[in-house]
């Protein structure tokens, strides 16, 4: 049956930019700073949870793009309980206290969604913007290239 609050991230390559602005908003939306000049030069920021991909204007890919599959291969490989469901939501999201820096999550993943924070030395991965009511990536898009659709 159909889960009312089970809600994916669909990218339109079609529609996409390549201006990288999603990325840049995830960055926003995963920092305490929202002044994107303070946050460029900000040590230490969080590292974009979503990542655009091109080649000489021939194609875009979104390669970071976690699925928040209903099978996990990153919540069974990790070692610490830092990747967990949250259950209400369906999704999967990673608690950065908890996290070792194993990167056992990032060897699993087939979709290659895991990034590593190297200045955290912690997993980074998109959560759906949890806290928010639709995500950062979503929102700011300038031509709509990203849905958040029920599935
Ligand atoms: S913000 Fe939209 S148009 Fe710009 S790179 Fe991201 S998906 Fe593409
Ligand atoms: S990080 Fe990879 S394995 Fe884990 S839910 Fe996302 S796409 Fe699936």
């Amino acid at each position: 049956m159909k889960n009312p609050t089970k809600k994916r991230i669909f990218p339109k390559e079609e529609y996409c930019l390549g201006c990288h602005l999603c990325e840049i908003y995830c960055i926003s939306a995963h920092s305490k700073e929202k002044n994107l000049v303070k946050l460029f030069k900000m040590p230490n920021r969080p590292y974009p949870r979503i990542l655009v991909e091109e080649k000489e204007g021939e194609y875009i890919t979104f390669a970071l793009q976690c699925r928040h599959c209903d099978e996990p291969y990153c919540i069974t490989a990790c070692i610490s309980g830092a990747l967990q469901m949250d259950q209400n939501k369906h999704l999967i999201i990673c608690d950065e206290e908890k996290c070792v820096g194993c990167w056992s999550c990032i060897l699993v993943c087939p979709y290659g969604a895991i990034r590593r924070n190297d200045n955290k030395k912690i997993a980074s991965k998109c959560d759906l913007c949890i806290e928010r009511g639709i995500p950062a990536c979503v929102e700011n898009c300038p031509n709509e290239a990203l849905e958040l659709r029920e599935v």
